[in-house]
């Protein structure tokens, strides 16, 4: 049987301990997942791709099966370049339902039966976004709750004022 490959797309502006946990119960169910970084123009984001990158291979390098890339362009087009046949999403509520149950059929139209495959947030995750952090940081409050301990630590050293 061939290896069955997902793809986890994401702006990922900053990885949160949301998308952790997602790609942590992805990661035992899928042959391999490519955390994919779209790099969307018309998008602005508070940190660079590069720096989005890195602190996804961090999260990446604790698993054997997670592998890190960035592309432009279809979602479907690029998991297709991939030979991907899973694209891997998170859903919180209601309104990431709403909004990524549009995605999932243009998707499996786009991508020719391109299937999305959505895990539930785990609650203990479930308020946590990457637009309220990006909040929290540029009012230079704490996130060391909301996301993996290396960026808390970066941002501390790097980012923040004393
Ligand atoms: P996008 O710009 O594509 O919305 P995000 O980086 O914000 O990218 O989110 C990527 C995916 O991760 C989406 O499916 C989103 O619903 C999911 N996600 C984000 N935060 C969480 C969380 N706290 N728990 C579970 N899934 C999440």
């Amino acid at each position: 049987m061939a290896d069955k490959i997902a793809i986890f797309p994401g702006s990922f502006d900053p990885i949160t301990l949301g998308h952790v946990d997602i790609i942590r119960r992805g990661a035992l169910i899928f042959d391999k997942i490519y955390l994919a970084v779209g790099e969307n123009a018309n998008k602005n984001t508070l940190f660079t791709l590069e720096q989005r990158l890195k602190w996804l291979y961090d999260v990446a390098k604790e698993m054997d099966n997670v592998n890190v890339l960035s592309y432009k362009g279809l979602t479907a087009h690029f998991a297709k370049e991939f030979n991907a046949k899973y694209l891997l999403r998170g859903l919180r509520n209601a309104s990431d339902f709403d909004y990524e149950k549009t995605i999932s059929q243009l998707n499996h139209i786009v991508g020719e039966g391109l299937e999305t495959v959505f895990f539930i947030s785990h609650p203990a995750f479930s308020h946590i976004s990457s637009s309220i952090v990006r909040e929290i940081i540029k009012g230079q409050g704490d996130v060391s709750p909301f996301v993996p301990e290396k960026i808390h630590m970066d941002l501390k050293n790097n980012y923040y004022k004393n």
